[in-house]
């Protein structure tokens, strides 16, 4: 399904998901970090069938995987972003094509304003895919453009192969987890990664799914809330994801 929010360009898609009033933030300046992030990420990048980039749906990417729909992206950036501040550390897993770890990466960095391009404050974004293929296309993909393609040379974005439903340990906890495949329950290590305070973004669900806003605060205190319903390729063992 096309959304609404299809451009002819990178520029009138992210224009258009503003413009569509979908998002939960309100101020300004807010909206403007989201459509700054998104509009420093071409989407073509990041998909294999380029005529279609900038068309609000989901795209096949091989592996039984496919990149989101735009507004989802935007969506998910949308209920992040109060953990998002310059230098946070963000987990996403499932990061398949790697466009949301480069628009995540936007918005965990803060730049000169005298030299466009120069991080002051630098953020960590690490993306875990289980499929060693996509792990390569979406290293590819991210060296396309030469602002991410130094984050990755200086380590502000990592992709590493394993399976998200264990975290990434080693570098926790995150301020923000967004993960991109739909899990049948909360994984445990995931919420046990999270920082005091931090939130996750995680469809859940088999047959029906919904997004569920995972927030730990400052004590440790662990809220769950139900955010709408969606439709998300399966958080699975390697071996049982088909290609479609
Ligand atoms: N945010 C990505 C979504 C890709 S689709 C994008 O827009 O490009 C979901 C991804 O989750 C797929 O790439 C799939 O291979 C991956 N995935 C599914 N189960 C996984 C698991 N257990 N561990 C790591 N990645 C997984």
């Amino acid at each position: 399904m096309a959304w609404r929010c299809t451009g002819k360009t990178n520029r009138e898609l992210i224009e258009n998901i503003m413009k569509a009033k979908i998002l939960s933030s309100t101020e300004s300046s807010q909206l403007e970090r989201i459509s700054r992030a998104m509009q420093a990420v071409d989407r073509a990048h990041f998909v294999p069938e380029k005529s279609a980039a900038y068309t609000d749906s989901p795209q096949s990417i091989g592996h039984g995987a496919t990149i989101s729909a735009p507004h989802m992206h935007a969506f998910a950036a949308d209920y992040l972003l109060p953990f998002l501040r310059p230098g946070a550390k963000v987990l996403d897993i499932g990061s398949g094509s790697g466009y949301l770890c480069a628009v995540l990466h936007h918005l965990v960095s803060s730049y000169a304003d005298d030299e466009p391009g120069k991080v002051v404050v630098p953020g960590k974004v690490i993306g875990i895919e289980h499929i060693p293929e996509l792990v390569d296309w979406s290293l590819a993909n991210l060296k396309k453009d030469n602002q991410t393609r130094r984050a990755l040379e200086n380590k502000e974005i990592e992709i590493h192969v394993s399976d998200g439903r264990l975290g990434y340990p080693s570098d926790g906890p995150y301020d923000a987890i967004h993960v991109g495949a739909a899990s049948p329950t909360i994984p445990e290590p995931l919420v046990a990664q999270l920082a005091k305070p931090g939130r996750m973004f995680i469809p859940v669900g088999t047959d029906s799914q919904h997004i569920m806003q995972v927030d730990k605060d400052a004590e440790g205190n662990v809220t769950e809330t139900r955010i709408m319903a969606v439709r998300y390729v399966p958080l699975t063992d390697k071996n049982k994801q088909t290609p479609w």
